[in-house]
C-alpha cells in the first residue's frame, strides 16, 4: 500500500476547488450540463478542468491530473478512452484509481419510484475493491498461444474494503454484509478475500455477514435482489454485479458511484460508460452525472445546494420528463431545462 501525503487543500472563502475531467464520449457535454446547473444555482464550487487525450504517448495529462486532484481532494469524472490495443498502455481510469490508492469503489443504488424499471424498491449498497483483482493489468504471453493474466488479492487491500463495507453498514444502521467471491475455485485468491471479510466481521457483531457465489449472486439480483443489503465484492465481480443492479434499476444514465482511498474522493457515473456512440445527440441521460455531483457537494459540506439540485432532479424524474433510455421521449437539453426551472421555484 503506498503512503502518499495529502497536499494541502486549497480553500479560501467557502468556495472549494475540484478537478474536473470530462473523459471522451458524451463526459464532456454532461460537464457542461453540470456547470451550467451548478452556476444557475450559485454553488460555490471552481472547477479545474483537465482533458486527458487518450492518444498521447506520455503521461503528461494524466500526472497533471493526478497532482490536481492531490492538491484539490476532489473530482468530477467522465469516462476517459483508451484506444490503444498495446499492452503496456494502461488504462488511464485504472491507473487514476491505482496511482490515488482509491480502494473502494461505493455505489449506493436506490431506485426511482417514479422510473418505470424491471424491479422496484431495491435499496443495496455495492463495496468493491477498486485497485487490484482481475484489473492488476498484469498479462503476458509465456509462449506462443499462451496468454498468462495474473489477479492480484492482498490481504491489506481485502481488510480496507471490508473494513469499510462493515463501517458504512454500522453508520448507516444496515444490518448485513453479503461477500461475492468464486472461492470454490480461486481458493487461494477468493479465499483469500472471503476469509479476511469473516475475520473483520468480528469486530462488527451487531452485523450479519454470509457470502453468496457471483453466478448464484446474478441470478439472486434478476430474481430477488431484496435479498441483499450490502454486497462487498472483488473488482472484477463488482464490475459485473454494479452493471446488473443498474440496469434492474434503469440503467447507465441514472446512479452515481464514488472512489474514495484515504485521501482522495473521485465521483462519477456509477457504470463507467464513455457512451460515444450517443455523443453529441442530445439524448444522453444527464442524471448519473447529476447524481454524481450532488454527492460531490454533500461530500464537501455544500448540504443545502445539494439538497435543491437533488429534489430538482427528482422532481424532474417523477414528472416523466426521461429520456428514452428511460423509456421517455425527453432530450438531455428537455431535462436539464425542467430541472432549472424547478430550482428557479425552489428559490423564489
Ligand atoms: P463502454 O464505455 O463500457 O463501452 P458504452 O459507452 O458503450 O459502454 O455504454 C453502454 C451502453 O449504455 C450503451 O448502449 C450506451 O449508449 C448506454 N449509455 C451509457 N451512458 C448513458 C447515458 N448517460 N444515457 C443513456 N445511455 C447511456
Ligand atoms: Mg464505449
Amino acid at each position: 500500500i503506498k503512503k502518499v501525503m495529502p497536499i494541502p487543500k486549497a480553500h479560501y472563502g467557502g468556495r472549494h476547488t475540484v478537478t474536473l475531467l470530462p473523459g471522451a464520449g458524451i463526459g464532456p457535454e454532461l460537464m457542461g450540463y453540470v456547470k451550467e446547473i451548478f452556476k444557475y444555482a450559485g454553488v460555490p464550487v471552481d472547477f479545474e478542468e483537465i482533458d486527458i487525450d487518450p492518444n498521447a504517448d506520455n503521461n503528461d495529462d494524466l500526472n497533471y491530473a493526478i497532482t490536481s486532484i492531490r492538491r484539490n481532494g476532489v473530482a468530477l469524472k467522465g469516462n476517459i478512452e483508451t484506444r490503444s490495443k498495446e499492452v503496456g498502455v494502461l488504462s488511464r481510469n485504472v491507473a487514476l484509481r491505482n496511482q490515488l490508492d482509491l480502494y473502494v469503489n461505493a455505489l449506493h443504488c436506490v431506485s426511482y419510484p417514479g422510473v418505470n424499471s424491471r424491479q422496484k424498491n431495491i435499496d443495496v449498497v455495492i463495496v468493491r475493491q477498486n485497485t487490484e483483482g482481475e484489473y492488476a493489468m498484469l498479462e503476458h504471453e509465456s509462449v506462443g498461444g499462451v496468454v498468462e493474466s495474473m489477479k492480484v488479492i492482498t490481504k491489506s487491500n481485502s481488510e480496507r474494503v471490508a473494513r469499510y463495507a462493515f463501517e458504512y453498514a454500522r453508520r448507516n444502521n444496515r444490518k448485513k454484509v453479503t461477500t461475492i467471491h468464486k472461492a470454490n475455485i480461486m481458493k487461494l485468491s477468493d479465499g483469500l478475500f472471503l476469509e479476511t471479510s469473516r475475520r473483520v466481521a468480528k469486530d462488527y457483531p451487531e452485523i450479519i455477514l454470509n457470502d453468496m457465489i457471483i453466478d448464484n449472486t446474478c441470478m439472486q439480483l434478476v430474481s430477488n435482489p431484496h435479498q441483499f443489503d450490502i454486497m462487498l465484492t472483488t473488482n472484477l465481480y463488482g464490475a459485473i454485479v454494479s452493471n446488473v443492479i443498474c440496469g434492474l434499476l434503469g440503467g447507465a444514465g441514472l446512479l452515481a458511484g464514488k472512489n474514495y482511498g484515504d485521501h482522495f474522493t473521485i465521483f462519477e457515473p456509477a457504470t463507467r460508460n464513455t457512451g460515444a456512440s450517443i455523443a453529441g445527440k442530445n439524448i444522453a441521460n444527464p442524471i448519473a452525472m447529476l447524481n454524481a455531483a450532488v454527492d460531490m457537494l454533500r461530500h464537501l459540506g455544500h448540504k443545502n445546494h445539494a439538497v435543491i439540485i437533488q429534489s430538482a432532479i427528482n422532481k424532474t424524474i417523477n414528472a416523466g420528463i426521461q429520456t428514452k433510455d428511460l423509456g421517455g421521449t425527453a432530450t438531455s437539453r428537455e431535462v436539464i431545462d425542467n430541472i432549472l426551472k424547478c430550482i428557479k421555484t425552489a428559490q423564489s
